[in-house]
């Protein structure tokens, strides 16, 4: 059964679609890493991944930015020009399979509940670790 969600930045220029098959094609987490609190200015990135296929652009362009991330990796944030809302992330490594869509930019961001933290050798200690939620110190 296909089931969609939509999306988009602070300022409504840059609207999404994502379009799953099925709710088990999307898998949430959050990571601690330093670049991610970087990128998002935030404690914590909190991402949904989906098949790249099943994400769409429905209105407006999002600007790319694309930096190595320190290991030799290029990751590319896709983000409005406009408002600055993070819309998502990929590294070259899974350019032609997923994207990590930013949970925050959804039209209900209840809806994907993560799964699992990542990089928590990166928490802040004053951010509680999720119950119930795979825990990895890194990335693997
Ligand atoms: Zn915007
Ligand atoms: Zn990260």
């Amino acid at each position: 059964m296909l089931v969609s969600f939509e999306g988009g930045c602070y300022c409504s220029n840059v609207r999404y679609r994502i379009s799953l098959d099925h709710i088990k094609d999307a898998a949430s987490s959050l990571c601690h890493c330093r670049n991610c609190k970087k990128a998002y200015g935030g404690d914590f990135f909190a991402a949904v991944r989906v098949p790249v296929n099943t994400f769409q652009y429905t209105s407006g362009k999002a600007k790319l930015h694309a930096k190595d991330n320190g290991s030799g990796v290029m990751v590319n944030r896709e983000f409005c020009d406009n408002c600055g809302s993070n819309i998502i992330e990929y590294s070259e490594n899974v350019q032609d399979t997923y994207r990590y869509v930013t949970i925050g930019s959804l039209d209900d961001p209840s809806t994907f509940r993560p799964e699992g933290e990542i990089f928590i050798k990166n928490r802040l200690d004053w951010v509680p670790e999720l119950p119930n939620t795979y825990q990895k110190y890194e990335d693997d």
